[in-house]
């Protein structure tokens, strides 16, 4: 390689007991199909480099310097069923690329063959939820909220047995970290003391080198409480764009506060708290309102894990972490309560907005009101754009209906700034574009079937501008139709 890919393998010299090394499967003739140029170049990668030398790097078929791939051991609570040893059933971490800035991210593969961990599990991956990954992380980069994303997506040229044949691929991943809830609690339930201090010591250096000042219990007491603040953040973030995770297991849940292992995800269109897409969710343990809590239920389940570092006397433990928790509920609203002040133009906000917020989201409830076009219609009326020009750009009208929450509303935005600032600064973080359901599904049908990744490129471009609005992307603006409903998302394995 002209720029040579270079990884550290801090995670493999600092975790001993943590995974297995391993070796990705051999493929005949894997096939660069995507390759993340942008995401390459704030790494310090050469693009160029990359699209010579990738398909063989980022398939785990040539090693890296400094490379020492490893299957990670995690366990979790699968939609509430603990299950001790989940871990890498078809992933690896290849190592730690550092970025020019001195950050430490994980290079990692999904699809790249069996491990010790695969249990029943082939160990590969399908295109379609490859691309699709790629598509969501990318969504997510661009609307400024925190998430794993994809360096590239390979053909392996094999088929995948699923409920029929499907082109196989390979996911190269870019995380913080692949640290989650679950990979506490693996060593947690097997009693491993020593490696928890390692393991918590290793996440606090990663992502929270501040808490390193501290000393004893109150270190980790801490760490949970800086992990419990970015995934308020996280999920208040989710909840501001209608993304509903679909899987919110406690191994996919990160340490490091990033959206990771979304596979059945999906952004819902009409609001409704009780949205589900996944086909495995029945019971909507995993709904878009039901996320909040099911954050602080993943969350009681990290605490559980840190007892031993916490305190000798387990009963004090427990109550001090105990205390650490009974905040996120705090937490949470907060963060909520703040993305959705700025959603509305709302500069210094108070307990006292939640119900304008409420009311909104009843109104929309009721109206079965696209909840990403609300608030552009809210914003565009606000700067007086004119009704032809909005229909051009296709942003509804504000309803008659809305008329007295919209008397309440304007009068709480107040008249210190000009009413259009105020639509500028809404526009400016309410997306008006974002993954509409068909449309991933037309881009991905397309690549998948037809071999035509022009529709997936196309939506990539949409995807990568949400917030400024533009005629000629009228159609992605749209929900979906009613005739294409309802729509369902699948595991993505
Ligand atoms: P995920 O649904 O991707 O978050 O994965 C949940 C667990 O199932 C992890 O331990 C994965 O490694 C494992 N898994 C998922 N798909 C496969 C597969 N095709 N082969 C082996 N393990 C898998
Ligand atoms: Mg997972």
């Amino acid at each position: 390689m002209d720029t040579e890919l270079h990884l550290e393998s801090n995670f493999a010299k600092e975790l001993e007991g943590l995974y297995v090394e391993w070796q990705a499967a051999v493929i005949p003739n894997p096939r660069l199909l995507l390759l993340n140029e942008g995401l390459a170049t704030r790494l310090g990668l050469s693009p160029e480099a990359l699209r010579k030398e990738g398909a063989a790097l980022l398939s785990g078929q040539r090693l890296a310097s400094g490379s020492r791939p490893v299957a990670q051991g995690y366990a979790g609570h699968q939609f509430g069923v603990f299950n001790p040893q989940l871990g890498d059933g078809r992933a690896l971490l290849l190592g730690e690329i550092r970025d020019p800035r001195g950050q430490l991210w994980d290079l990692h593969l999904k699809g790249s063959g069996r491990t010790p961990f695969s249990r029943g599990g082939d160990g590969k991956a399908a295109l379609g939820p490859m691309l699709r990954e790629y598509l969501i992380g990318e969504a997510f980069y661009a609307l400024g909220i925190p998430s794993t994303r994809a360096l590239a997506v390979l053909a392996t040229g094999e088929a995948v047995q699923r409920e029929r044949p499907l082109p196989g691929a390979i996911l190269a991943r870019v995380a913080a970290s692949h640290l989650r809830v679950g990979t506490f609690q693996f060593v947690a339930v097997r009693e491993q003391d020593e490696l928890l201090r390692r393991l918590a010591d290793y996440a606090i250096a990663r992502h929270y080198p501040d808490l390193l000042a501290l000393s004893g219990g109150e270190r980790y007491l801490a760490f949970l409480e800086a992990v419990m603040q970015r995934q308020a953040r996280l999920i208040a973030r989710w909840m501001g764009v209608g993304f509903i995770h679909g899987v919110m297991n406690t191994d996919n849940m990160s340490i490091a506060g990033e959206s990771i292992d979304f596979g059945p995800c999906a952004f819902m269109d009409a609001y409704d708290a009780g949205t589900v897409f996944s086909s495995i969710d029945q019971n909507g343990r995993y709904a878009y309102g039901e996320q909040p809590r099911i954050g602080q239920w993943n969350l009681v389940r990290l605490g559980e894990c840190l007892v031993p570092l916490v305190n000798d006397d387990v009963d004090q433990a427990i109550a001090q972490l105990t205390t650490v928790l009974q905040r996120f509920p705090a937490l949470y609203q907060e963060a909520w309560r703040e993305i959705f002040a700025q959603k509305l133009g709302i500069t210094e906000v108070g307990e006292g907005d939640d119900p304008l917020f409420e009311d909104l989201l009843q109104l929309l409830d009721a109206e079965q009101a696209d909840f990403t076009l609300a608030f552009r219609s809210l914003s565009a009326e606000l700067q007086g754009l004119p009704a032809a020009e909005q229909d051009r750009l296709g942003i509804p009208p504000v309803p008659e209906s809305w008329a007295p929450w919209r008397e309440r509303w304007l009068a709480r935005v107040g008249t210190v700034r000009p009413l259009a600032a105020v639509g500028a600064a809404m526009d400016a973080i309410n997306p008006i574009y974002i993954p509409r359901n068909h449309q991933v599904e037309i881009a991905l049908v397309a690549a998948v079937e037809e071999q035509d990744r022009q529709p997936l490129e196309a939506l990539l471009a949409v995807l990568a501008a949400p917030y400024v609005a533009r005629p000629e992307w009228r159609s992605y603006s749209a929900p979906m139709p009613a005739n294409l409903g309802p729509f369902r998302t699948f595991c993505g394995t």
